[in-house]
């Protein structure tokens, strides 16, 4: 083993000692040869011409790539940014799909606002929506398969599931309405075309209607010919009264459809931080599962992958970048910051390091009931440390030190 090590050193003399001539690094892999400085002063690294230098500034990672990266795999980052941005009278809305993403197959967000009293309206999609309350109070409302109900308000930090085909409602309150992130289990979601209530209504004929609540002629002659979707009206009766009124004769939904991460303690904690897992085991009426990370300055979410679902981020605050090693040789480095989304296809593995001088906070969501991962560390503190190191020539000490669970942020 000595010999081999010595051998290998032997053999990347030759590229090592000119770098170190040159005080330059010199990365091995094909793409790596090129001599590059750490602050990119040499003529192949300058830059002549046009640059736009605010999102240069944004993305350091891509500007000048790790000299680890290789292949450049299509982007799995998308801003809220640069969506359009629908506007009405009770608020506005984005959305980040598939379409604007194309990694994203799995998984599609939303962003609203509703000012205090604007009602994003009464609908049912065929996805599952999944929620994180990001600013201000909302009442939410649905009904599930057996008429029971569900109402109630929701505050920041808080979270609320609409499982598919689910009817419901969000409406702002005071004092100042609310902002809110939604995510779905289809990268192909629109939120401009859900099964809206006023647009059913304007496109069934009235003697239908009429029949179908047994009146003489359609109840629905005022009804709005056109969709309402975002809107703005009083705000809601006190919460206790709507809620006996909606629960009449067959009750509340067995499993609540709301959430409060804050009444939970954080599943792991470390001096870089610490992670809530909110799925099934702790939510019975959730079908998607989430983790939310918060990441001291320098803190690392360790590497891992998850090996049962695709892994859909949304960037809350703070600064980050992320490697997407995509096997083959190929591994691609990109920057995060508030209102950011990335992806991450299933089993393919990852980090998130805290690049910013403040707390970074995001979500991972996945399409799916539980939450799932593999750990690098752990892996390897599992496997045989003889078969470890015939690899990675660490040393078995190393490998004997690393701890027997998984750490999930470190240090
Ligand atoms: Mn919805
Ligand atoms: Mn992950």
């Amino acid at each position: 083993m000595a010999e081999d090590l010595s051998r290998r050193r032997f053999i990347g003399v030759g590229s090592a000692a000119l770098a170190a001539a040159a005080g330059l690094q010199i990365a091995e892999g094909q793409e790596n040869k090129v001599p590059r400085s750490p602050d990119h002063h040499l003529p192949n690294e300058s830059e002549p011409g046009p640059n736009n230098t605010t999102l240069d500034k944004q993305n350091p990672s891509s500007v000048w790539p790790p000299e680890t990266d290789a292949g450049g795999q299509p982007p799995f980052k998308y801003s809220f940014s640069l969506s359009h941005k629908r506007i009405e009278e009770g608020g506005w809305t984005r959305q980040v799909t598939m379409r604007d993403l194309p990694v994203s197959r799995k998984v599609a967000g939303v962003e609203m606002r509703l000012i205090s009293g604007g009602i994003r309206e009464l609908h049912w999609h065929v996805g599952t929506e999944w929620a994180l309350m990001l600013y201000g109070n909302a009442r939410i409302t649905a009904v599930d398969q057996e008429g029971r109900s569900h109402v109630s308000d929701v505050s920041e930090g808080d979270l609320w599931i609409f499982p598919g085909g689910i009817p419901h409602s969000i409406q702002g309150l005071g004092p100042d309405g609310c902002r809110f992130l939604l995510v779905f289990d289809d990268g192909n979601f629109n939120e401009f075309e859900t099964f809206l209530l006023t647009d059913w209504i304007a496109h069934t004929p009235p003697e239908i209607l009429a029949k179908n609540f047994d009146a003489a002629e359609n109840p629905f002659a005022n009804a709005p010919r056109k969709e309402l979707f975002i809107f703005e009206r009083p705000l809601p009766r006190p919460l206790e009264e709507e809620q006996k009124a909606a629960e009449a004769g067959t009750g509340r939904v067995p499993h609540s459809f709301d959430f409060h991460p804050g009444q939970m303690q954080p599943n792991r904690k470390a001096k870089g931080g610490e992670v809530k897992i909110v799925d099934q085991k702790v939510w019975p009426a959730t079908n998607i599962a989430a983790a939310i990370v918060t990441l001291k300055p320098g803190g690392l979410r360790e590497m891992h992958w998850h090996p049962n679902e695709d892994e859909w981020q949304y960037y809350v605050t703070g600064k980050a970048r992320m490697t997407v090693f995509a096997a083959g040789g190929r591994a691609r480095t990109m920057d995060f910051e508030e209102g950011d989304v990335g992806y991450v296809n299933k089993s393919v593995p990852h980090y998130i390091e805290n690049t910013g001088e403040t707390d970074l906070v995001f979500l991972e969501v996945f399409p799916t009931p539980f939450y799932e991962d593999i750990s690098l560390a752990e892996w390897l503190a599992h496997t045989p440390a003889r078969l470890v190191d015939e690899h990675l020539q660490t040393g078995e000490a190393m490998l004997n030190a690393i701890p027997k669970t998984k750490a999930v942020i470190t240090p």
